[in-house]
């Protein structure tokens, strides 16, 4: 028994002491290691990613906020194209990289179409997957093979919750609007793209149909039929190119130009829009040009009953 007892306790005594001198080994060992592989984090890509936002958005073109945390203190990225940051973040890492703080124009998302339901031609019942991505591989679906499909994959695909469809029709907020772009890759028929807002509203062509002017006319009420009337009003700024109206947004030349407004009232389809912060829905520019026409149209009718009224007295 004596043998066994002294055996149990020098067991107890020798497995702490054991277990001690491994952990000892151990840490010895990777401290060493910690030092020897060590790679060197600049401080800067700590303090520039605390500054950012946080979005992960992918607007900047970097995977995430921490990729481009470090483009920016390498000096491979600028920090104004984190499109999520606010003046006050974007002088805040200025500070922290020694440069100036310079911030161009924002950019937002411009849906290059105008139509809404009602306004599309030529369409027929779709029962297939409920987005825009399937709809777009029917065939037939709408007269117009170039405009919106309304199903809203730009609008789930925002992060921000910056689009809403109204009356199939995506309408962007463009105060919550960041320029991700996220919107931009998700539309399956390519009618979104970012502008840079060098002016706030932003005159935009709120169309993307390539057809010529009666295929057009045939297929939208609210397309460019590329009549060329709002380049005669504003030649600097406004051309037709390829049977669609486009626009030279050359802050130069746009700025220069200022008003944009008696181009945009030449446009017989209503396919220049403003849009903007002030803005809450474009389409109502649509409905204005309709209670005006419907105005003029009743003063002609009433100056023509007046004038037939004075013959009628006069004879
Ligand atoms: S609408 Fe949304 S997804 Fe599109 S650019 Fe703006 S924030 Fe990004
Ligand atoms: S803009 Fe594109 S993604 Fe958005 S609803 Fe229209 S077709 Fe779909």
């Amino acid at each position: 028994m004596a043998p066994l007892a002294l055996e149990f306790a020098s067991y107890l005594i020798s497995t702490p002491l054991t277990l001690l001198v491994i952990g000892l080994v151990f840490t010895i060992m990777l401290t060493i290691a910690h030092h020897r592989l060590q790679v060197e984090v600049d401080p800067r890509v700590t303090a520039v990613r605390e500054a950012l936002p946080g979005a992960n958005c992918g607007g900047c073109n970097y995977p995430g906020c921490d990729q481009f945390a470090e483009a920016v203190a390498s000096e491979e990225a600028p920090p104004a194209a984190c499109v999520v940051l606010g003046e006050e973040a974007l002088q805040q890492i200025a500070d922290i990289m020694g440069i100036e703080a310079s911030a161009e124009a924002p950019k937002r998302a411009v849906i290059h179409c105008g139509a809404h339901c009602d306004e599309r031609q030529g369409r027929t019942e779709y029962r297939g997957d409920s987005t825009c991505l399937g709809m777009n591989l029917v065939a037939g679906v709408q007269a117009c093979t170039y405009g919106c499909l309304g199903l809203g994959d730009c609008a789930d695909a925002c992060p921000f919750d910056a689009i809403e469809i109204v009356d199939g029709l995506p309408i962007v907020d463009y105060v919550a609007c960041t320029g991700c772009g996220n919107c931009v890759g998700a539309c399956p028929r390519g009618i979104i793209t970012l502008k840079s807002m060098i002016d706030d509203p932003l005159v935009v062509v709120a169309c993307s149909s390539r057809d010529a002017a009666k295929a057009t006319r045939a297929s939208c009420k609210v397309g460019c039929i590329a009549c060329g009337l709002c380049a005669r009003a504003r030649p600097e700024t406004f051309a037709v190119k390829n049977d669609l109206c486009t626009i030279d947004y050359t802050p130069e030349t746009y700025k220069q130009t200022g008003d944009q407004e008696a181009a945009i009232i030449k446009c017989p389809t209503v396919c220049l829009r403003l849009v903007g912060t002030k803005i809450l829905d474009p389409h109502e520019q649509v409905e204005e040009r309709e209670r005006e026409k419907a105005a003029k149209a009743a003063a002609k009718a009433a100056a023509k009953t007046k004038k037939d009224a004075e013959a009628k007295a006069d004879a």
